[in-house]
């Protein structure tokens, strides 16, 4: 297979020489590294490449060039390369240009030039954007080989918990593709078999649980030590961010995630209100510089494994898994997050996972090429969802039961909604059912404004419509609210709930009703549901973790 080309596009030969010889320095062994010395001439390979089917995954241009800017080149070259990320090299005096060529054409970033030391202004800003393509872009290094039926629930789940865990893998749908069929008459695989993960130099496995898959791929499944100082339940940005300073302040810790690391941000397209990245970040890049961290300085995390229920040993809390499995430690983290109200709508159930989606997996967005696209939900996760499937669809509904979006989601993202061509917004109207035959096809709208109802034909459904705290398996020790967000620090305390605090001290902040217990992020009964916040949260317990087992 070819190599991925990166473009340096500058109308200076001795400038463009010089990019050129520090991308390939580095780049060179992976990327094609191509030269261009005009925006009509870079247009012009990349047509070339997209007819070979080569892909572009960066393309580096100078801002002042004449007849063609760099930006308005870079606006054009998303036709050729939709999926190329796009850097900018610009003067001082272009600053404010650049700034907002990132919301106006999706730059991804601008440098200042000179770049010298390339090791200190290039290269970190080119790792990440290149880091950023290859995850994308797992096919490319594909090594694991999924076979199975597209519109599958299983198929669907064993390839999200590999995206998610940054397993690159290799998809083949056995209806359409021929090495799919080839490979699964080799592997004689009846249709309970599906879908089959081989694995390189490994077994072939039949329909695995998500467990086994995870055992059979080596990820950690099981922790390696008798007690820790504290145990985290939930692996996103809460427990993520717990593990990382419990860890790094000298805590023996461990985190049990069920599914994958980055819980409800791992599945947002781009987070763009977290300090310090001004042009926004997708959540599965915050979660790959996270579980970094937390590998970096020690911290265990357990996988696919779901934590059912816990007890208070004397000074020890354990933590039970379903099935088999227990971690015992003397403090405990709870992180468990939310996950998706269901949509209660005829018929959509039986499709879940066969064109009905709950959230988006940002890779598999470009799947929906050129498919008209329904999203139901008003608030800023559903925008952010609009916004990214609408660069792959040729048209993106979004369902919405009120009559505007004003109370529920970010003006900018409402802004944006309006001003993009193939987005339209159906204000109250609801999905009320769902057909199909082994898969999605056709949607009911109800319009409670009009009081109509209209069947459309429809193969991509995706859900955004809140969520409700996962916290049934605490037990009735951890006081809840009538919702199941846990009850901490000065809420235990107030008059009708202070019969749950059985100690003479007052509880910590984040500390529930059970001493060593605390909770983080949005299980947290007035927390605010974002992700700094629910980062914040499991910094902070860390600290209040250090307090309590100074009192044992
Ligand atoms: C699509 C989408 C887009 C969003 N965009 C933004 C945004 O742009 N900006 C922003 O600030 N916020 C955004 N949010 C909200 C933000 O993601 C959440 O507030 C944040 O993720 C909460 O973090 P958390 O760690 O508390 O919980 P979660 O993210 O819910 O993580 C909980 C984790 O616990 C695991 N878990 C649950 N139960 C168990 C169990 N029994 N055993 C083991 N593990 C378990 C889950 O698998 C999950 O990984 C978005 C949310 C969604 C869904």
């Amino acid at each position: 297979m070819s190599k991925p080309v990166i473009l340096t596009v500058d109308d200076d030969p001795a400038v463009s020489a010089a990019v050129a010889r520090d991308l390939r320095r580095r780049y060179g062994a992976d990327y094609s590294i191509v030269r261009a010395t005009s925006g009509s001439e870079a247009l012009a390979v990349l047509a070339r490449l997209a007819l070979r089917d080569q892909p572009v995954a960066l393309i580096a241009a100078d801002q002042r060039m004449p007849q063609m800017t760099g930006i308005e080149l870079l606006e054009q070259a998303r036709t050729h390369a939709p999926s190329a990320k796009f850097l900018l090299l610009t003067a001082y005096a272009d600053t404010d240009v650049a700034i907002r060529a990132i919301n106006d054409i999706g730059l991804d970033h601008y440098l200042l030039k000179p770049w010298d030391p390339p090791e200190e202004r290039l290269y970190p800003v080119t790792d990440d954007l290149l880091g950023d393509w290859s995850r994308a872009h797992p096919d490319r290094a594909a090594d694991v080989r999924v076979v199975g039926h597209q519109w599958s629930e299983r198929s669907h789940e064993t390839k999200m918990f590999l995206a998610r865990n940054y397993v690159p893998y290799r998809w083949y749908d056995v209806e359409t593709d021929e090495e799919g069929q080839r490979l699964g008459q080799l592997a004689g695989a009846a249709p309970a078999d599906l879908p089959l993960v081989l694995i390189p130099d490994g077994e072939t496995l039949r329909s695995p649980s998500t467990l086994d898959l995870a055992s059979a791929l080596g990820l950690r499944t099981s922790a390696r030590q008798p007690l820790y100082d504290v145990c985290i339940g939930g692996g996103g940005p809460a427990g993520l961010a717990a593990a990382v300073y419990g860890a790094s302040e000298g805590l023996s810790t461990v985190i049990v995630e069920r599914e994958a690391p980055g819980g409800q941000a791992g599945e947002s397209a781009s987070i763009e209100n977290y300090l310090g990245f001004p042009r926004g970040l997708s959540g599965s890049d915050l979660t790959q510089r996270a579980v970094a961290q937390v590998s970096r300085f020690g911290a265990e995390m357990v996988l696919a494994r779901t934590v059912s229920g816990f007890e208070t040993r004397g000074p020890v809390r354990a933590v039970l898994f379903d099935g088999s499995g227990e971690i015992e430690a003397r403090s405990l983290v709870v992180a468990t997050g939310m996950s998706y109200r269901r949509l209660n709508a005829s018929g959509i159930d039986a499709l879940n996972g066969r064109g009905v989606y709950y959230g988006v997996n940002a890779g598999e967005a470009s799947q929906r090429a050129g498919d008209d696209v329904y999203i139901v939900g008003a608030a800023n996760s559903a925008g952010q969802a609009a916004l990214h499937l609408a660069r792959f669809a040729k048209r993106v509904v979004l369902v919405v039961r009120a009559a505007t979006l004003d109370a529920t989601m970010s003006q900018y993202l409402i802004a944006r909604i309006a001003a993009a061509q193939n987005i339209d917004v159906r204000y109250r109207c609801d999905v009320t059912a769902a057909s199909g035959s082994g898969r999605l096809e056709q949607l009911t709208l109800t319009d409670s404004g009009a009081g109509t109802t209209e069947e459309v034909p429809a193969s991509w459904l995706f859900i955004f419509i809140g969520a409700a705290p996962r916290t049934d398996w605490l037990g009735p020790d951890v006081a809840r609210n009538d919702q199941g967000f846990v009850l901490t620090g000065p809420d235990l305390l107030a008059s009708d709930r202070s019969a749950h605090w059985p100690l003479a001290r007052t509880p910590f902040a984040l500390e529930t009703s059970v001493p060593g217990v605390f909770a983080a992020g949005d299980v947290r009964l007035d927390s605010m549901k974002r992700v700094a916040s629910a980062v914040g949260e499991g910094a902070m317990s860390i600290y209040h973790v250090h307090r309590y087992l100074a009192t044992i």
